[in-house]
């Protein structure tokens, strides 16, 4: 993980405090949230709602699927962070499908799929 001491946002200074001090605790829910998950025919883990899933943790609320990427991965995810689904499933919470990409990246992934769909052999 990159540690940035300076031009911590928000985010990142959530994540910081988390990765070093609640790390273990993090890992356990966002293992068990993955548990939780539904397995679908592309690979994808789901969970069974309308909109992505949200997580409590900490008092904060986030996205299960950011929450999943930060805590498996130990990396902070600022505000301009976005984790991608390279499945297209916004309801996915598979750990393999997660990847982290910058708010442009995340509108070129969807350009690409509203032209192209989406191949799952690729993943
Ligand atoms: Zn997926």
């Amino acid at each position: 993980m990159t540690q940035h001491f300076l031009f911590l946002d928000e985010s990142e200074q959530r994540w910081l405090d988390i990765l070093t001090n609640h790390a273990d605790e993090a890992e356990t829910l966002a293992h068990r949230l993955v548990g939780d998950g539904r397995r679908t025919e592309e690979g994808c883990i789901v969970t069974d709602t309308a909109t992505p899933r949200k997580v409590r943790f900490r008092g904060q609320q986030y996205a299960a699927y950011r929450f999943i990427f930060c805590a498996l991965n130990k990396e902070m995810a600022s505000f301009d962070d976005v984790v991608r689904h390279r499945c297209h499933n916004r309801l996915c919470i598979n750990p393999e499908h997660l990847q982290k990409g910058t708010r442009a990246d995340n509108q070129r992934d969807d350009w690409d799929n509203w032209a192209n769909g989406v191949d799952h052999r690729f993943l």
